[in-house]
């Protein structure tokens, strides 16, 4: 299946929940899930009783739209995961949230994790000092994320820097904006990673 081109607020109306995939908005009253807007679909508001495999299979989706990967993408990350030690669950958000586009989005070098990728893609971002166009890049401990130092690609940064220091920025990154330059200081605790969805069901999902 090729990656969802359609309206992102689609994707949390269908989710009932925010997953923050349209920057600024997401942070406004006019947010479609703010509003109340109903799943979307003819039957929208209808609830019917979901099964345990529905349930799994919609926290499943809430996380991998939240990300914005495709399934193929989604299921390789948590093979990975799976065959780390530890809690696969906490393991799959912490992989997740160490990619180098949702790094780059939790600094503020983008307003969504979808502009991020694309900000990633098109060469605005270095690690370690070396320019990097991979998103899915797995960062660690000590990496350091800097914006080019190009004045078009600093100017661009700069609200969405702005916007996420006044949302606060994550524990486990450090920011300086005046070099646009982050640097992460440790792996995510699952606390640090909020609790936006509930991973052990997704880990069962798979392990059917
Ligand atoms: Fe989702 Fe953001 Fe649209 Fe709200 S504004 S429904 S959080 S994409």
């Amino acid at each position: 299946m090729g990656r969802y081109t359609g309206p992102s607020c689609k994707l949390c109306r269908r989710e009932g929940m925010k997953l923050f995939l349209k920057g600024d908005r997401c942070y406004m009253a006019k947010c479609a899930i703010e509003v109340g807007r109903q799943t979307p679909g003819m039957h929208g508001h209808r609830r019917s009783k979901t099964s345990d495999y529905g349930t799994q299979l919609r926290e499943k989706q809430r996380l991998r739209r939240m990300y914005g990967l495709q399934e193929s993408q989604f299921r390789l990350f948590f093979e990975r995961a799976d065959r780390k030690e530890g809690r696969t669950g906490e393991i799959l958000l912490q992989m997740l949230e160490m990619r180098l586009d949702s790094v780059a989005y939790r600094l503020g070098f983008a307003s969504s994790r979808k502009a991020a990728r694309q900000f990633v893609n098109h060469g605005h971002v270095l690690v370690n000092g070396r320019k990097s166009t991979v998103p899915s890049r797995q960062l660690k401990a000590g990496d350091v994320v800097q914006v080019v130092d190009r004045p078009a690609s600093r100017e661009y940064v700069k609200p969405f820097m702005d916007a996420a220091e006044s949302r606060g920025i994550a524990p486990w990154v450090s920011l300086d904006k005046a070099q646009a330059r982050g640097e992460i200081l440790h792996v995510p605790s699952r606390d640090e990673i909020q609790p936006i969805v509930n991973e052990q069901l997704i880990v069962e999902l798979y392990s059917k």
